[in-house]
């Protein structure tokens, strides 16, 4: 008979060659410290290393390391769910395959769920190693997406943090497709707590993150919480059509009352530019929400596992998106 598993540790991986083998290494040590049945469930977002060869033979030869292995590289936001899919355990803990969060903690995250809460969560006091373009953009975007939303998004706090097994089964029946996974474990509730950390450097290896994918997170959080942008985009209309009637007025002034009707070429060019720069922005607002309106009605599967190791059939076919 097999032992139910009581930890469930999901850990996104995408060309992580240089950290994986130490990564595993420090989780299996920190997971047998509890003394309890765990698997480490690695998801291989399309790497194009030999992450995926390595933790297959990490998965013959122990038995609690299991393998989703997508068909190609689907993002960090759609791992993790995947991880969430497939777990087993009564509490699933999401974290980086770095080791920029430490997995030490993770044991301070079993202790706080035992006291009873539902999501424990790791806020990063402090960032090492970053730079600090990526320090103050992720600080500027968690302050932005705070100001917009009314769902209470704890700042600085990144995917790495614990769930338990009826958080997790409710964010299953989320079928969204731009996901911001952090926002969803808000959105869905239940007893959540915070322990605080210091963000380590990464291990080794390059940052999977490029400023094309922080932007796309980025708007993905905040259009997936916020309709501000498109009210702002209306207010900004209001304001802009408000101070053209009254320039309206000026003009006819002084083409009725006055001779001074001035040439007016640079004032024109003026009002044009700022004019169709900021309908131009309003309109790429609105494509943001369309865009992602557009992904969600056609209504593709969120990611095609190529293959899996170490899972039974049975979690295969228990999994929310399929
Ligand atoms: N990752 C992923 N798919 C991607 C990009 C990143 O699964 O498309 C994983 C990556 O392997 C790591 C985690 O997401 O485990 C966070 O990425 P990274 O550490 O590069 O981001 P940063 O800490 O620099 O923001
Ligand atoms: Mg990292």
């Amino acid at each position: 008979m097999t032992i139910p598993v009581r930890y469930s540790i999901v850990v996104p991986v995408f060309n992580e060659e240089a950290v994986i083998s130490e990564t595993y290494k420090r989780l299996t040590d920190v997971m047998k410290l509890t003394g309890e049945e765990y698997e480490l469930l690695f998801v291989n977002d399309g790497s194009r290393d030999r992450t995926a060869s390595i933790l297959k033979e990490y998965s013959d030869r122990d038995s609690s390391v299991k393998l989703i292995d997508f068909s190609r590289n689907f993002g960090h936001q759609i791992a993790i769910t995947a991880g969430m899919d497939y777990a087993l355990g009564d509490a699933i803990v999401v974290i980086d395959a770095d080791l920029q969060d430490p997995p030490e903690l993770i044991l301070e995250m079993i202790e706080k769920w035992k006291e009873g809460y539902d999501v424990v969560y790791a806020k990063r006091t402090q960032r090492k190693g970053e730079t600090f373009f990526k320090k103050q953009t992720a600080s500027l975007f968690y302050r932005l997406l705070r100001a917009s939303t009314d769902i209470d998004i704890p700042l600085d706090t990144g995917d790495f943090r614990l769930i338990d097994r009826k958080v997790c089964d409710e964010m299953k029946k989320i079928p969204e497709k731009s996901r911001f996974v952090r926002g969803l474990v808000s959105w869905v509730g239940f007893r959540q707590t915070a322990i605080e950390y210091v963000r380590d450097e990464r291990l080794a290896g390059e940052t999977k993150y490029p400023l094309k994918k922080m932007l796309k997170l980025s708007m993905d959080g905040i259009t997936s919480f916020s309709y501000k942008p498109l009210k702002l985009a209306s207010y900004a209309g209001a304001l802009l059509s408000a101070a053209g009637f009254i320039y309206m007025l000026v003009v006819l002034y002084l083409k009725l009352f006055t001779d001074s009707t001035v040439a007016g070429w640079a004032s024109l060019i003026i009002i044009q530019l700022l004019f169709s720069g900021i309908v131009l922005i309003i309109l790429g607002v609105i494509g943001e929400y369309i865009g992602r309106i557009y992904d969600e009605t056609k209504n593709r599967p969120l990611y095609i596992v190529r293959d899996h190791y170490g899972i039974e059939r049975k979690a295969a076919n228990s999994i929310g998106h399929k």
